[in-house]
């Protein structure tokens, strides 16, 4: 029960419990930058004024890395949790597809191993 207790930081005391919301506290000022995907999607988030700015920022629509720069935005991340069909899943489909198609024949062949062997017990 009392272990929320230990989160008191720097040993300032007298913060209300629960007191991540800065209410009545200085507001302080905010810029907005603009970060842009590889596909092109742009994500403004705002940071405070002496927060020095991130390189990337995952794309609010998309996930993928983003940065500063329209032109020139960081690679794509290639186990992207996000979009359902990537170039990286359908790659995955096929390879999961061939090596079914592999282990039938596989298993077919042995099959026919066996009944020849079989046959010429006899
Ligand atoms: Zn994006």
């Amino acid at each position: 029960m009392g272990s929320r207790r230990s989160t008191i930081r720097g040993g300032r005391l007298g913060g209300a419990p629960g007191s991540e919301v800065d209410r009545g506290g200085v507001v302080e000022p905010r810029r907005q930058v603009s970060y842009w995907c590889h596909a092109g999607h742009e994500s403004r988030p705002a940071f405070a004024l002496h927060v020095e700015l991130p390189q990337t920022w995952a794309c609010q629509v998309c996930g993928q890395p983003a940065g500063p720069e329209q032109d020139a935005p960081p690679p794509r991340e290639r186990m992207a949790g996000g979009p359902p069909k990537t170039p990286f899943e359908f790659l995955m489909m096929r390879r999961t597809m061939a090596e079914g198609d592999e282990l039938l024949e596989e298993a077919l062949a042995k099959l026919r191993e066996d009944r020849t062997a079989r046959g010429r017990v006899r």
